[in-house]
C-alpha cells in the first residue's frame, strides 16, 4: 500500500453530471468540459466515465489533450477551445476533432489542409464580446462571412463566446457580452453563414442564466463537485469526488519546548505528540496561489495573515484530517516529509489522514485510485504530453 495516494471517486463524477443535466433547458445540451486533465481528477478517466452516461461533447484546450483522449477511446464529439498549431491540423482534421477558430486566415488555411486531405474540417466561431483573449471582432465578421462562402471545405458547427464575470453577482457585464454575441451571431447569419448551434455558459452562467443555455452548456468546474463561486453553494446537490489520503509513517511523543521543522518555526507549548507525513512542496502541498486581493476587506485579511505569519502565527492554514478530527500543521511545509502537530488526537503509526492539496496542484506522479461501482482501478503513472494516463485494474 502506497504512503500518499488521491482516491477520485467517478460516481461522484457522474451523480454530478446528472446534476448538471437536470438543469439543462429543453434542447441544450452538456458539452463537458475536461480541459487541464478534468481539472487535476484525470481527463481519460472522467470522459470514459460520462461517455458511458451518455455525454456526446466534451471540451479541452489544446488539441494534444484531445487527441490523447481519442486514442484513449473517447468517441464523442471533442472541441478544442484554445488557439492551435496548423502543424496539427491534419491530425485533427483525420480524428474528427472540432477546432476553435478565432482569424480568417486560419479559416483558409484550414480549408487547403482539408480540401488536401479530402475531409471536411468541423470548426466553431469564438467571437470576442469581452473576455480580452481569443474570438473574432466584430469588425471581422465582414470578411469572415466572405471566407467561409469561398471554403467548401469548412463546415461551421457552431458560434460561441465566453463571460469574463459569469461568477460576479452584478450580472450587467455578463449580459453585455450576451448582448455583443446575439449581435454578432445576426450579423453572421445575415451574411449568409449558417450557425447550427450556439454557446456561452460556463458553469457560472449556466445556473445564473438558463435563458442562455441555447445548444450546449459549457461546464466544467461542477461537474468536478466545485462552485464557481461560494455564493453559487446550494444551488445543486453536489458530490465532492476528491480525496487526498497519507500514512502517519513517524510519530513520536514530545515535551513541552519542542522545535519541529525548518527555521524552527514550531515550538511546542506543552507536551505533545508529533505526526510526519509524507507529503509536502513536491507534491502540491501547501502550496498557495499568489493572493491577489479582490477588495479593500480582502487586501486588509492578506495583510493581517502576512504581518501574523511575520510574528510566527500562520492563520488560516491548511489542517489535516485525522479520525475526522483537524490537526495543524508543527512548522514549515517540508519538500516531501511534514510535521503535524496531533496533540489529544489517540492515534498510531500507519494511521490515515486527509489532507487538502489543489487538484491541478497536485503532483501527476502521487498514485491516483478511481472508484466507479464499487471498483477500484488505479492508475499507472505514465505521462503522454500533459497528461497522465491508463489505468488498470487493482484488487
Ligand atoms: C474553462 C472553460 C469553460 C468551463 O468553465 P467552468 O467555469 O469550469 O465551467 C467553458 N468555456 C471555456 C471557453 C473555457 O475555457
Amino acid at each position: 500500500m502506497p504512503d500518499l495516494w488521491i482516491e477520485v471517486d467517478l460516481d461522484a463524477v457522474i451523480h454530478n453530471f446528472k446534476q448538471v443535466i437536470s438543469l439543462l433547458r429543453p434542447g441544450a445540451e452538456l458539452m463537458a468540459v475536461v480541459k487541464a486533465d478534468a481539472y487535476g481528477l484525470g481527463a481519460v478517466e472522467v470522459a470514459r466515465a460520462l461517455q458511458e452516461e451518455g455525454c456526446s461533447h466534451f471540451a479541452v484546450t489544446t488539441v494534444d489533450e484531445a487527441l490523447i483522449l481519442r486514442r484513449q477511446g473517447i468517441t464523442a464529439k471533442i472541441l478544442v477551445l484554445g488557439p492551435s498549431n496548423q502543424e496539427d491540423w491534419p491530425d485533427v482534421i483525420e480524428k474528427d476533432i472540432e477546432l476553435t477558430v478565432s482569424q480568417v486566415e486560419s479559416i483558409y488555411t484550414l480549408n487547403q489542409i482539408a480540401s488536401g486531405i479530402g475531409k471536411t474540417a468541423v470548426i466553431h466561431l469564438k467571437l470576442e464580446t469581452g473576455m480580452g483573449r481569443t474570438g473574432f471582432m466584430p469588425d471581422k465578421l465582414v470578411s469572415l462571412a466572405n471566407s467561409l462562402k469561398e471554403c467548401a471545405f469548412i463546415e461551421v458547427a457552431g458560434a460561441y463566446t465566453h463571460f469574463a464575470r459569469g461568477a460576479q453577482r452584478d450580472h450587467s457585464y455578463t449580459r453585455g457580452q450576451h448582448e455583443k454575441f446575439i449581435f454578432c451571431v445576426s450579423e453572421l447569419e445575415r451574411l449568409g453563414v449558417t450557425i447550427p448551434a450556439k454557446h456561452v455558459c460556463n458553469s457560472a452562467a449556466f445556473l445564473d442564466f438558463p435563458e442562455y443555455h441555447y445548444d450546449f452548456v459549457r461546464a466544467g468546474t461542477l461537474l468536478g463537485g466545485h462552485y464557481p463561486s461560494p455564493s453559487f453553494e446550494g444551488k445543486l446537490d453536489l458530490k465532492d469526488p476528491w480525496t487526498v489520503k497519507a500514512r502517519i509513517i513517524h510519530l513520536q511523543k514530545v515535551p513541552k519546548g519542542t522545535y519541529a521543522g525548518y527555521q524552527s518555526l514550531y515550538k511546542s507549548k506543552k507536551a505533545t505528540t508529533l505526526a510526519v507525513v509524507p507529503v509536502g512542496y513536491a507534491d502540491g502541498f501547501g502550496i498557495e496561489p499568489k493572493l491577489i486581493p479582490q477588495g479593500i476587506i480582502d487586501l486588509l485579511k492578506i495583510i493581517v495573515k502576512n504581518i501574523a505569519a511575520l510574528f510566527g502565527f500562520q492563520l488560516g492554514r491548511e489542517k489535516i484530517l485525522l479520525k475526522g478530527r483537524p490537526v495543524s500543521i508543527a512548522g514549515k511545509v517540508g519538500m516531501q516529509l511534514t510535521v503535524f502537530d496531533v496533540g489529544e488526537v489517540e492515534c498510531e503509526c500507519g494511521e490515515e489522514v486527509v489532507l487538502p492539496i489543489r487538484r491541478t496542484f497536485a503532483n501527476p506522479r502521487i498514485i491516483r485510485l478511481y472508484k466507479k461501482n464499487g471498483l477500484v482501478f488505479r492508475k499507472r503513472i505514465i505521462q503522454e504530453g500533459f497528461l497522465s494516463i491508463n489505468t488498470e485494474y487493482s484488487q
